[in-house]
C-alpha cells in the first residue's frame, strides 16, 4: 500500500492570532485535503514574524510530507512567507519577468490602475525551481517546490484566492504525488447522535486503514465518510462495498441515503415519485420544516403550504384544534400535535401533513422538560406521533424537531416503521 501522506497547514497572519479574523483557510484546506485522502496532522498559526515563522517551518519539516502555507504572499513588508520558506529550504529567490507582466496586466485590466508601486514587484520573486501557481483571482502568485522529499505549497491569504488557487493549482499538484486515486461515499444518518453512532462503529473505524471510515457531526445528523484509495475507481468501489454494507447492517434504517444532499431532498424526491403533497403546521420549529422543503427547487410540486401557529390560540383559530383539547392536555402534548397535523392536512388540502409542538425554552411549562418536542405525521389513514427530548438550545429544538418530522415522512413513504426512538439510541 502506498505511503499515507501527512500534511501540515501553516497559516501566516498576526490578525488570526489576535482573533481579528477566523482561520477559515485552515478549515477549508483541511476539508479538501481529506477529500484527497491526505492526512492533516497539524494546523499551525504563526504571526507575521520571520523568526517564529522559521521555527514553525523547522518543526513542520520534521513531521509533514506536505506543508501548505496561506497568507503573506502580498506586496507589503509583513508579507514574508516566500522569503522565509525559501531560506528554510536553502533556495534562492528568483525574479520572474513574466509574473511582473501578469501583475501589470491585472492592475491595468482588472483594477484599472496603470502604475504599480515598486513593492508590488516583490511578488514576482519566487523560490528557484518552483512550480508557479498563477493567480487569476488576485495579484500574488502562489508556488510549490520539493526539497528532500518535503513538498511546500504556498497559497495567498484572502480566502477567495486561497480556495480558488487550491482547487485550480494545488489539487492537481497533490494528485500527482500519488499514482492512486481517491473515491469516497458519504452515508447520511438521522435520528441518532454522533457519539452513539461512533460507539457502534468504533472498533471498525479503528481497524480500518484503507478504506477509512470517519464520522462528521452535522446539525441533528451524522455523516459517515468512507474513503478508499486505489489504482482505479472500480478497485476503490470494490474495497468500499463490504464496509458500506457492514455499516448499513449495523446502523439499519437510520441511514437515510448515500451521497445525497439532504434529508429534505430525499423526502422531496419520494413525495414526487409517489405524487403526494405535504403541508406543515409548526409551533416550536418556527417554520423550519417549510423552509427546508421550500429551499428545494421544484418544491411547489409537493409542498402545499404551512402555518406557523406559535401562540396557543392560533392553533385553534388558524388550524381548528379544539380549545378544550388544548386545555385538557396542555399545548405541548401528543394529543395536540396529532390534531394540528390532522387539521393542517385538511386546511391545506394535502395528502400528508406534519406538525410540531414543543418547549424551546429557556422557560419550562412545569410539565415537560425544556427540549421536549412532539411531532406528528397525518396521512389519509393514520396519525403517527413521536416524542423527542432534544435537550437545551432553541436552535437545536428547531433542527431536531424539523428533522424528526421529515424523517417520519421518509419512513412512512418507504414503508418503514414511522415512529422510532429518536435521538435516544
Ligand atoms: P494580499 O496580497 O492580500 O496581501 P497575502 O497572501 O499577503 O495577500 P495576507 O496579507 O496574509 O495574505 O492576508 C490577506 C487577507 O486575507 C487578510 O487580511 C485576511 O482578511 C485574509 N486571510 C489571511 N489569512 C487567512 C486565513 N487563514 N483565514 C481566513 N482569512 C485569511
Ligand atoms: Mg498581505
Amino acid at each position: 500500500m502506498a505511503k499515507q501522506l501527512r500534511a501540515e497547514i501553516l497559516c501566516v497572519g498576526t490578525e488570526i492570532l489576535l482573533g481579528n479574523i477566523t482561520n477559515t483557510n485552515a478549515r477549508d484546506l483541511s476539508v479538501y485535503l481529506s477529500e484527497l485522502g491526505i492526512n492533516v496532522f497539524y494546523q499551525t498559526v504563526v504571526g507575521d514574524n520571520p523568526e517564529r515563522l522559521t521555527e514553525a517551518v523547522a518543526l513542520a519539516k520534521t513531521r509533514a510530507d506536505i506543508i501548505i502555507t496561506t497568507g503573506g504572499l502580498g506586496p507589503t513588508c509583513d508579507d514574508l512567507t516566500k522569503q522565509v520558506l525559501a531560506k528554510a529550504f536553502g533556495l534562492e529567490m528568483v525574479f520572474h519577468e513574466e509574473i511582473a507582466e501578469e501583475m501589470k496586466r491585472y492592475f491595468r485590466e482588472t483594477l484599472g490602475v496603470t502604475t504599480m508601486t515598486e513593492n508590488n514587484f516583490q511578488q514576482a520573486e519566487l523560490p528557484a525551481g518552483c512550480t508557479i501557481f498563477h493567480n487569476e483571482w488576485g495579484t500574488a502568485p502562489g508556488c510549490a517546490f520539493e526539497v528532500d522529499g518535503v513538498h511546500v505549497l504556498m497559497l495567498p491569504g484572502p480566502p477567495r484566492e486561497c480556495n480558488a488557487m487550491f482547487k485550480a493549482c494545488a489539487m492537481p499538484y497533490l494528485r500527482k504525488l500519488s499514482d492512486e486515486i481517491i473515491v469516497s461515499h458519504s452515508l447520511r444518518i438521522v435520528g441518532s447522535g454522533e457519539s452513539s453512532v461512533e460507539a457502534k462503529l468504533r472498533d471498525m473505524m479503528n481497524e480500518l486503514t484503507n478504506p477509512t471510515l470517519a464520522p462528521y457531526a452535522k446539525e441533528g445528523e451524522v455523516q459517515l465518510r468512507v474513503t478508499a484509495k486505489a489504482k482505479t475507481e472500480a478497485e476503490c468501489e470494490t474495497m468500499m462495498k463490504p464496509v458500506l454494507d457492514r455499516v448499513c447492517g449495523i446502523l439499519g434504517d437510520i441511514v437515510y441515503g448515500m451521497d445525497v444532499e439532504s434529508l429534505e431532498e430525499v423526502v422531496f424526491k419520494l413525495l414526487k415519485e409517489k405524487q403526494l403533497t405535504i403541508a406543515t403546521a409548526e409551533s416550536c420549529t418556527g417554520g423550519l420544516i417549510a423552509k427546508r422543503l421550500t429551499d428545494l427547487r421544484g418544491s411547489s410540486e409537493v409542498f402545499r403550504g404551512g402555518a406557523v401557529t406559535y401562540a396557543t390560540d392560533t392553533k385553534t383559530s388558524v388550524l381548528g384544534v379544539p380549545a378544550a383539547l388544548i386545555a385538557e392536555h396542555g399545548v405541548v402534548s401528543g394529543e395536540v400535535v396529532r390534531e394540528m397535523a390532522v387539521h393542517a392536512r385538511e386546511v391545506f388540502g394535502a395528502d400528508l401533513a406534519v406538525a410540531t409542538t414543543g418547549l424551546a425554552g429557556p422557560d419550562g411549562d412545569g410539565k415537560n422538560p425544556v427540549g421536549t418536542v412532539f411531532v406528528a405525521l397525518a396521512t389519509d389513514k393514520d396519525v403517527y406521533v413521536s416524542h423527542i427530548a432534544s435537550g437545551m438550545g432553541r436552535a437545536r429544538v428547531r433542527i431536531l424537531g424539523s428533522s424528526c418530522a421529515l424523517d417520519m415522512t421518509r419512513r412512512y413513504l418507504t414503508g418503514l416503521p414511522v415512529v422510532v426512538d429518536y435521538y435516544k439510541k
